[in-house]
C-alpha cells in the first residue's frame, strides 16, 4: 500500500525522519511530498528542500516529490488511499482531526493515518530549529547532519559557524538566499 506524508518540511528535522523511518516499516511505499504553499514564505526553496529530504532519506525506500493545491486530490492523482501525518501535542490534535475530517469530505476513500511523536521528538518542529539557530544556538541533534550545514549557513551572516560544522568551508557551498521573516510560523 502507498502512503503519502505530506508536509512543509522547512527544513526536514528527525521528527519528521522520524515518522517516515515508522511509517515505511507500516507501507509497503512512502511518498514524503512536500507542499507548494504560496501563504508561507519558506526558509528554503521547495527544490532545496527535496535534497534535503532525499539525502535524509537515503536509507530508506522512499520517494520525494512535491505537489501544490490539495494534499487529496494529488493523493488521488497518485493513487494512494493513506495520508501519513505525525502528531505530539494536543494542538496538533486538533488541527490534525479537523484536516483529517475535512479531507474525508473531499474524498471518501482515503484515510489519514497518525503515528505518535516518539518522546524525544515530542517538542521538535522546524520553527523551533530556525529559532535556536537564528540566535546562534546548535541544532546538530535536531536535524540530519545536511540539514544543519545548510541551516547554518543561511544564519552564518548574523552567527557564526558553531565549530563542529567548521570541518566543511562554507565557501564549498553553494550561495543560498535565506529569507530570515519565516522564523515564528507554526510547523
Ligand atoms: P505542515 O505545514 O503540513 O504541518 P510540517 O512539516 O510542519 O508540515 O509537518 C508535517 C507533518 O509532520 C505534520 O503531521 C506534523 O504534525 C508532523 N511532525 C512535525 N514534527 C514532528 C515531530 N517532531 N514528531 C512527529 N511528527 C511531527
Amino acid at each position: 500500500m502507498l502512503a503519502i506524508y505530506p508536509g512543509s518540511f522547512d527544513p526536514i528535522t528527525l521528527g519528521h525522519l522520524d515518522v517516515i523511518e515508522r511509517g515505511t516499516r507500516l507501507f509497503e511505499r512512502v511518498v514524503v511530498a512536500v507542499l507548494r504553499n504560496p501563504n508561507k514564505k519558506p526558509l528554503f526553496t521547495v527544490a532545496e528542500r527535496i535534497v534535503q529530504i532525499q539525502q535524509a532519506t537515503a536509507h530508506l525506500n522512499v520517494e520525494v516529490d512535491s505537489f501544490d493545491g490539495l494534499t487529496v486530490a494529488y493523493a488521488k492523482k497518485r493513487q494512494a488511499k493513506v495520508l501519513l501525518r505525525g502528531l505530539r501535542v494536543l494542538s496538533d490534535f486538533e488541527m490534525e482531526l479537523q484536516m483529517a475530517h475535512t479531507n474525508k469530505t473531499l474524498s471518501e476513500d482515503i484515510e489519514t493515518v497518525f503515528l505518535a511523536t516518539s518522546n524525544e521528538h515530542s517538542f521538535l518542529s522546524s520553527s523551533l530549529v530556525k529559532e535556536i539557530a537564528k540566535f546562534g544556538g546548535p541544532i546538530d541533534h535536531l536535524v540530519p547532519p545536511t540539514v544543519a550545514l545548510d541551516i547554518y549557513r543561511c544564519y552564518a551572516k548574523t552567527n557564526p559557524v558553531p565549530d563542529q560544522t567548521a570541518l566543511t568551508p562554507m565557501s564549498e557551498f553553494p550561495k543560498m538566499e535565506c529569507p530570515q521573516e519565516t522564523v515564528g510560523d507554526r510547523e
